[in-house]
């Protein structure tokens, strides 16, 4: 029966029988009802008669509908309703009341009274049903919307509880990290102890009486100890980095400094697979920044480790580039890469890289070892330090990771390496290099210093470059790795008595340090050790040349610039070169010869400056982003009829000295063509070639 399931379940609104209950005291009334409602199968009717019993059948039957006659011996029907709303099971159920006549004051006593409707008696069969029906069918849909409710409010509730649940696991997980912190903090305590040792002890070192070398043995050993403290204490802080609770702290420090040593520790490991270690950093970053030194060293350490780690063959580089920083002009925007030429990283495993613990595949912790920690941890760094972190990779191709950090400029003085050295200026040096990001790194300090470099991979090309006499060095520069297995000492012997200029020296570059009497005996004057660091090279350089000079017969080339052009030849001069390294040496050459120039980055610059400028010259880099030189070359050439038909003369500048390039540069325009590295004596000769042609005139067409 329906009330016997109404407990546990409501009814659904199909196949559910309408139980109806009518109260009145005439049988009559109670037959007609009947009638009306029996061609109804859905509907079961009761009546009751006697008036005192109705609210107790009505709370045991619990009726749909209840059909209440108002006027009644004795008993008034109202009164009956009232009693239906106080009971609880059946304080909701429908009351249609029955009147015996239309009444306003009696219907609205009605309503006030808790009726639902009101019927004149006997009212019509059809419009008795449809009411019913009607009144039923919202009385099902409250009871089922209650049930509702309520299942709702019991979930709510188990949900509260499992949530208490979940807090006091929380706890307890708390009460576990406490400890882990406490542990990592005794763990670190205990290995900090022997390496304060190490490191004090290489002070004590120190202040005895060391050999140069030994010397600098022992600072590399307290420098690595000093980073290895770190790597303990910031690994061990790891707790704090999770809990958001790193303190970044802002101090001056030398920004190279800080790369140089990172790239340190490392360089035994790199050394030992063979790869190249290479430090480039863009002329425009300051030499002495405000922010976190240890964390900036640390988040190196981790990437360059990574990147040593999973490098077979080939090289890890770093790159320190300045970025424009967008919300405060005071900020220092720095934009570091870690790259090298690994294993990769498949695209699809990308995203789980900076999550803590997590390694590409599980095969990897077999090969590779490691927790998994490093580059969560040097994630968030970045982000406590404003910047961030990304990647880009693909398997088998190796790995860039990126980050960014915020800083402030401390000092912005170019160091004094940048300056290069009288000793070196103007000097040739012959480079034997098959790493190309290690051929660059040299090129780029070699002609920042003025220093006429050609660059070869092989020893083969070198020696050929040689035969052709295309190169007659002051100074070899040997990738020492190179030499291979023939008699290295006779080898460079012979190229020096056959092709070097007289006092010609030999300098190796190698990853690992000499020992006494071996690097003479290899014939070489020395080493520069890699990752190369420009201070030392430079002072390499200056070193091994001015012993040329002592040992050897040859004049001091003092004057490869030769007197200044500028009084003779006055010119207004322009130079176009994106690399900012190539712009500085162009700009230093010119001041040699006495001249003042403008610099632009790229073709569209250098436009813009000939449509605001008379100049008579610009030399323009064929190889520029956005717009290349041969592109400018045509529109300066355009301008011609804008400036009453005068034009600069365009000198292209390519490092790409190839058939076909001298065509190409004459097609676009261009009135002479020098090759890189630039050479003082060719520059010279272009500067008097069109200095005396006269410039500014008329173009000749
Ligand atoms: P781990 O200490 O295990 O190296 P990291 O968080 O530093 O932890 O690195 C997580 C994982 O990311 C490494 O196990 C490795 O699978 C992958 N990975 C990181 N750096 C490189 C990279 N330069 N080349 C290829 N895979 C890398």
């Amino acid at each position: 029966m329906l009330h016997s399931t109404l407990h546990s379940r409501p009814p659904s609104d199909e196949h559910f029988t309408i139980l109806v209950l009518l109260v009145d005291d005439q049988a009559m009334v109670g037959e007609a009802v009947r009638r009306a409602l029996a061609g109804q199968p859905d509907i079961d009717f009761h009546f009751c008669m006697n008036p005192a019993e109705a609210p107790a059948l009505a709370a045991h039957l619990r009726p749909f509908v209840i059909l209440q006659d108002l006027l009644m011996p004795g008993v008034d029907g109202m009164s009956l309703v009232r009693q239906y709303r106080a009971q609880p099971t059946t304080r909701e159920i429908p009351v249609i009341v029955l009147s015996s006549k239309e009444d306003p004051v009696v219907k609205s006593e009605a309503f006030a009274g808790g009726a639902n409707d009101y019927l004149v008696k006997l009212p019509d069969k059809v419009e008795l049903v449809a009411r019913i029906r009607h009144h039923a069918r919202s009385y099902l849909h409250q009871i089922q919307r209650d049930e509702a409710y309520r299942a709702l409010r019991e979930s709510q509730q188990q949900l509260v509880e499992s949530n208490t649940t979940l807090l006091s696991l929380n706890q307890k997980l708390e009460d576990a990290t406490r400890a882990k912190s406490d542990f990592l903090a005794r763990m670190s305590h205990e290995i900090r102890t022997p390496m304060n040792g190490v490191i004090g002890m290489t002070t004590v070192l120190m202040d005895t009486e060391l050999s140069r070398e030994q010397r600098e043995f022992v600072d590399m050993i307290r420098s690595s100890g000093e980073s290895l403290l770190t790597i303990i204490n910031d690994v061990l802080d790891f707790s704090k980095v999770e809990s958001g609770k790193v303190e970044i702290e802002a101090h001056p420090f030398n920004l190279r400094q800080c790369a140089e040593e990172a790239l340190e520790l490392l360089a035994p490991t790199a050394a030992e697979k063979g790869l190249d270690l290479v430090l480039s950093i863009s002329p425009e970053v300051p030499s002495i920044i405000t922010g976190d030194v240890t964390r900036l060293r640390q988040i190196l350490v981790n990437l360059v480790g990574n990147a040593v780690k999973f490098t077979a063959q080939g090289e890890v580089s770093v790159t320190i580039e300045r970025k424009p920083a967008v919300e405060n002009p005071d900020n220092l925007a720095l934009h570091f890469v870690v790259a090298d030429t690994g294993i990769g990283i498949p695209k699809d495993k990308q995203d789980r890289l900076f999550k803590s613990f997590s390694q590409v595949d599980s095969s990897t912790t077999r090969d590779y070892g490691g927790t998994g920690l490093g580059l969560a941890i040097s994630k968030r760094l970045s982000e406590f330090m404003g910047g961030n972190m990304w990647v880009e990779s693909e398997k088998g191709t190796g790995s860039k990771f990126h980050f960014t950090i915020l800083a402030f400029i401390a000092i912005d003085e170019p160091p004094a390496w940048q300056q290069g050295s009288p000793e070196i200026r103007g000097k040739r040096l012959l480079l034997v290099e098959s790493n190309a990001a290690q051929r660059r790194l040299v090129t780029s300090y070699a002609n920042l210093w003025g220093l006429e470099t050609t660059a070869t991979e092989t020893m083969a090309q070198a020696q050929s470059l040689l035969q052709a006499g295309q190169v007659q060095p002051d100074l070899f520069l040997i990738r020492a790795d190179l030499l291979g297995e023939s008699s290295p000492s006779a080898l460079l012997n012979h190229w020096k008595d056959k092709f070097g200029r007289d006092g010609a020296q030999v300098l190796l570059l190698s990853p690992r340090r000499y020992r006494p009497g071996e690097i003479e005996q290899l014939g070489a004057v020395g080493a520069v050790i890699k990752p190369i660091r420009p201070h030392t090279f430079l002072d390499t350089l200056a070193r091994s040349l001015a012993q040329g000079q002592k040992t050897g017969k040859r004049a001091p080339a003092s004057s490869v610039f030769g007197a200044p052009l500028a009084p003779d030849l006055p010119l207004r001069i322009l130079v176009a070169d994106d690399n900012a390294v190539n712009q500085r040496v162009a700009r230093m050459i010119l001041k040699q010869l006495g001249y003042e120039s403008d610099v632009v980055g790229n073709g569209a610059e250098a436009i813009q400056a000939c449509r605001t400028q008379n100049y008579d010259l610009v030399f323009l880099d064929v190889q520029m982003p956005e717009m290349d030189g041969y592109e400018a070359a045509r529109r300066i050439v355009a301008l011609r009829t804008e400036r009453n038909g005068k034009r600069p003369r365009l000198v292209a500048v390519t490092s790409n000295a190839m058939q076909g390039d001298r065509e190409l540069c004459m097609e676009a325009g261009m009135d002479d063509y020098i090759t890189k590295p630039v050479r003082v004596e060719e520059l010279r000769a272009v500067l008097e070639r069109w200095g005396r042609i006269g410039t500014g005139k008329p173009f000749p067409t």
